[in-house]
């Protein structure tokens, strides 16, 4: 059984651009890619969160609540977007966030502290081995002080959040449709996992007929099939959907984490330099860029030879740029 839309709120720019790379294609010698910006679903609001984070706050204010509580790293994306959303509707936001806090306060944390968040940091180790307790921890303060917190799991991955996707995957489709083009592959990063649960259950429900190919910037090809699996499981769960595994569509290139979450190598940071100044377009070395430069190294491998489009989601990630200044700087 297929189920209908929940409530959403409007919070981001859509219907988002899809763009062609013609210049940067030709140079790499493959498929057409097109870009969807992703990235410009708003300025404070950039990013794949906020895809996420209108179903997530439009379920937040259905059901009363007066504060959201979340969680990441310093420089989370979806940290940043939940904050600003946050003071946009009126609610309190605390986070969580792996990491001491620096002497000064850069990128995404910069712009969260600036929407009011008020931050918990958390020792890296603590915050690996306790964070479902530190995030109880912090919604029973609120409930003490009389407040309702809705407490929003990492990246806004679960059955809830990867509607944002489910819907993008019906965007797409209008986009294809438009264009006249009919690309057999949607490329992006994952991280957290929900962008791609959902763009795999929007595919099947919308009918796209593309396969979903997340190219993963931390952990490994097991923890993402069993994360995606999970979400899935959650959505089905929370609105009695039954799904049919057999029409869904993993992938998942495991090979481009390199030295770990958020350490980007020379390869990542100089394919974000050429397609900067190849296209005007700006990647970030924690997501987009990492996954980018991974589809660029398949394609001159041949994994996509034969293929005339192909399109890869520009997730955006833009203020994490600011924390790499020294080793971007480097590679110009
Ligand atoms: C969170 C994030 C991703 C990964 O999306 P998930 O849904 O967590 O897998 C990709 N790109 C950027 C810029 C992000 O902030």
């Amino acid at each position: 059984m297929k189920p209908a839309y929940p409530a959403r709120l409007s919070l981001a720019q859509l219907p988002t651009p899809l763009q062609p790379l013609d210049r940067f294609s030709a140079l790499l010698g493959g498929p057409r890619i097109w870009l969807k910006r992703d990235d410009l679903t708003g300025s404070l609001c950039t990013g794949n969160k906020v895809r996420k984070l209108e179903f997530i706050f439009a379920h937040a204010l259905a059901e009363a609540y007066d504060s959201v509580i979340s969680c990441g790293g310093l420089q989370s994306n979806h940290c940043r977007a939940t904050a600003v959303l946050a003071a946009q509707l009126g609610l309190r936001c605390v986070l969580v966030l792996r990491g001491e806090q620096p002497a000064e306060a850069d990128g995404n944390l910069l712009l969260a502290r600036l929407a009011g968040a008020d931050i918990r940091y958390i020792p890296v180790q603590d915050y690996q081995q306790q964070l479902p307790a530190l995030l109880e921890h912090e919604r029973k303060r609120l409930a003490k002080a009389g407040s309702k917190a809705l407490v929003i799991p990492t990246g806004g991955s679960d059955g809830l959040g990867v509607w944002g996707y489910i819907a993008a995957a019906g965007e797409l489709q209008q986009d294809f449709r438009r264009l006249g083009i009919a690309p057999r592959h949607i490329v992006h990063a994952s991280g957290s996992g929900g962008t791609q649960a959902g763009l795999m259950l929007g595919a099947w429900l919308h009918g796209l007929d593309a396969g979903i190919v997340g190219i993963n910037v931390c952990d490994d090809y097991d923890y993402f099939a069993a994360k995606i699996r999970q979400d899935i499981d959650d959505w089905q769960q929370r609105y009695g959907a039954a799904v049919d595994w057999q029409q869904l569509s993993f992938s998942l290139i495991d090979g481009y984490v390199g030295e770990g979450y958020g350490q980007a190598g020379q390869p990542v940071l100089q394919c974000i330099a050429e397609l900067a100044r190849t296209e005007g377009v700006i990647l970030d070395p924690v997501y987009s860029g990492k996954a980018f430069s991974g589809l660029c190294q398949e394609i001159r491998n041949g994994r996509f030879a034969g293929e005339s489009d192909l399109v890869f989601i520009h997730t955006g990630g833009i203020y994490g740029l600011y924390a790499f200044r020294d080793s971007i700087q480097a590679v110009l």
